[in-house]
């Protein structure tokens, strides 16, 4: 019996995926951004896939979740230091992330939308940096979002803009006002409530043109940003502050942490837990209009939660695809075997659908600003694309991970931390049922606005199978009185309507494919159970890894 030596070479062992132009090597991607405007775009674009998709960041990616950060509470003497150290390559991919603008691409200098294609372009980097490295993108999400908050006072956002809006990233611990770059990040969850923000118990208190904050935070992440939106209640009620990590006589704040969660994945990414002191906050917006206010930061990053995790089952099916088209299993390619074809095209039919609709809910997103129906696209589809997209992503992740078999399991690999990372992105910034009801209010608060959007659906999806009847089933089922019961199957129905019609207008070859096997004909509940026509499906395999 022949002994496996440590010198015999590996034969039928794939070489990992590393060194990929991560957008010229997806072309549902580069097809979806040209779509919805950012053509002129595609070189940015290919160089920040290079970038992205090379073995420097994956091994950046690995270090910085290798070793994760750590609380450094206090120093030696027993002062209170309250700062988090991260690993270089933490700063490394945050000042990458910085440098390309994913935390102010989509701003004017002034603050206000960029317009144009920004938010698509600004996507579908967004999207390539998920497939590397997640964990740093939530002090980048925070950051961006947070800007859309601050438009309730103009003049504060004036002050911050010039140092958030730069490209450069400034780890130090310092006042941001003499930083060469900021982050900001969010404190609204508490122990006895997250989605529930009115049982909110920190308290604000007036202290001159500004308030005093106590209280606690249950879940602060990335606790070395160097302001956070915070909710607390106030004499008005629930009310929304910025609290800065230094007082303005240039004091560190009272913004104690008390330790860092051991989280399931995210490990790059601190999350804090952390005691307010009567630390100092300004108002940002009227007393009593929290949940208003910091609404439109939350908007904005539930929209990231869906375009991450797009990237992530991106980044699982190329991966997965490249193994299969490698290893040999009974004197064939894996890819070649017709079961393992079944369940990859299913897949790749998952990730086309699940591109072209993020980037179709980023276009609304662009247009919000001048055009009322993109402006209620936007509203109705964020919660169901978040839903859809991110509740999705474990299952898939699962998936492909099983693709590369018992290697797909052992950390080495990034499908492991692919794999860990997937749920967070559908329980932060509001949890599926969450989405849901949101959906529900959004119909609620202006029903003409949100039928005019599956009235636009419906046209957009005209003659794809099942959309009619999709459509039917979707006007009836929110309009039900009891329709909360049953949220969650219309408000799928309503994300895979709208990824049919998203395919619809990038022009892919597979929109009806789509429909038929997600609307029209029973799924079974894993990839491949479902009858696709073996040309299809490999013209989808062809295009998903060119
Ligand atoms: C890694 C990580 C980092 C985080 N970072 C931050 C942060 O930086 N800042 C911050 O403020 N928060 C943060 N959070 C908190 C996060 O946003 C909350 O955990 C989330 O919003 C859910 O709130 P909760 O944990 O209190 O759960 P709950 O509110 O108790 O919800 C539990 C479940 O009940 C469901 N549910 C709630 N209401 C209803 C209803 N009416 N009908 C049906 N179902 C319902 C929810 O969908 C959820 O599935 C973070 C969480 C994690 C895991």
């Amino acid at each position: 019996m022949p002994i496996l030596r440590e010198t015999d070479e590996a034969f039928n062992q794939p070489p990992p995926l590393e060194d990929t132009d991560l957008f010229a090597s997806d072309p549902s991607l580069a097809e979806a951004v040209a779509a919805f405007g950012g053509k002129v775009h595609a070189a940015e674009l290919s160089e920040f896939g290079r970038l992205w998709g090379s073995r420097a960041m994956a091994e950046r990616g690995r270090l910085a979740n290798d070793n994760p950060p750590k609380l450094k509470a206090f120093d030696a003497r027993g002062n209170r230091r309250d700062e988090v150290e991260f690993h270089p390559a933490y700063h490394e991919l945050m000042a990458h992330s910085a440098r390309a603008g994913l935390h102010c691409s989509t701003w004017t200098a002034a603050g206000e939308p960029a317009g144009d294609a920004a938010e698509v372009v600004r996507a579908a980097k967004f999207f390539m940096a998920a497939q590397v490295e997640t964990g740093h993108l939530c002090p980048i999400t925070m950051t961006r979002a947070a800007v859309g908050a601050l438009a309730a006072d103009p003049a504060l956002r004036a002050q911050i803009m010039p140092v958030l809006g730069t490209r450069s990233y400034d780890p130090s611990f310092a006042p941001w006002w003499n930083k060469r770059g900021m982050t900001i990040g969010m404190g609204m969850t508490e122990r006895q409530g997250g989605t529930d923000v009115r049982t909110n118990t920190t308290r604000a208190e007036r202290d001159g043109e500004a308030y005093v904050i106590t209280g606690q935070k249950w879940f602060m992440s990335a606790p070395m940003c160097d302001a956070f939106l915070v909710l607390a209640q106030a004499v008005g009620g629930l009310t929304c502050f910025v609290m800065s990590r230094f007082r303005p006589d240039g004091s560190v704040n009272a913004i104690h942490f008390q330790r860092l969660k051991d989280k399931v994945g995210n490990r790059s990414n601190a999350s804090s837990e952390v005691v307010f002191e009567r630390a100092h906050a300004l108002r940002l917006g009227e007393e009593g209009r929290g949940i208003a206010t910091i609404i439109r930061m939350v908007a904005l990053t539930r929209q990231d939660c869906a375009i991450a995790s797009a990237g992530l089952m991106r980044s699982g099916l190329a991966h997965a695809l490249h193994h299969a088209r490698l290893r040999i299993v009974f004197q064939k390619h894996l890819a070649d075997q017709p079961m393992m074809e079944s369940v990859l095209g299913d897949m790749a039919l998952q990730v086309e659908a699940s591109t072209a609709l993020v980037l179709r809910l980023c276009h609304a997103f662009d247009r919000a600003p001048v055009d009322g129906g993109e402006a209620a696209y936007m509203r109705l589809l964020t919660p169901a694309v978040k839903y859809w997209i991110c509740k999705s992503a474990p299952a898939f992740l699962f998936e492909a991970m099983e693709c590369i078999g018992g290697n797909g399991y052992v950390e080495e690999g990034i499908l492991a931390r692919h794999y860990r990372e997937a749920p967070v992105n559908a329980i932060w910034e509001g949890s599926g049922n969450v989405m849901c009801l949101d959906v529900l209010r959004a119909l609620a608060r202006d029903a003409e606005a949100a039928y005019g959007v599956l009235k636009q659906l419906a046209a957009q999806a005209e003659g794809l199978p099942g959309a009619a009847e999709a459509v039917a089933f979707i006007a009836g089922a929110l309009r039900r009185p009891d329709a909360e019961r049953g949220a969650r199957f219309a408000v799928e129905r309503l994300a895979l309507l709208a990824a049919a019609a998203a395919l619809n207008a990038v022009h892919s070859p597979h929109a009806a494919l789509f429909a038929q096997t997600r609307l029209a004909q029973p799924h079974g509940t894993m990839y491949g159970a479902v009858d696709l026509d073996p040309d299809a499906m490999r013209g989808l395999l062809a295009r998903a890894l060119p």
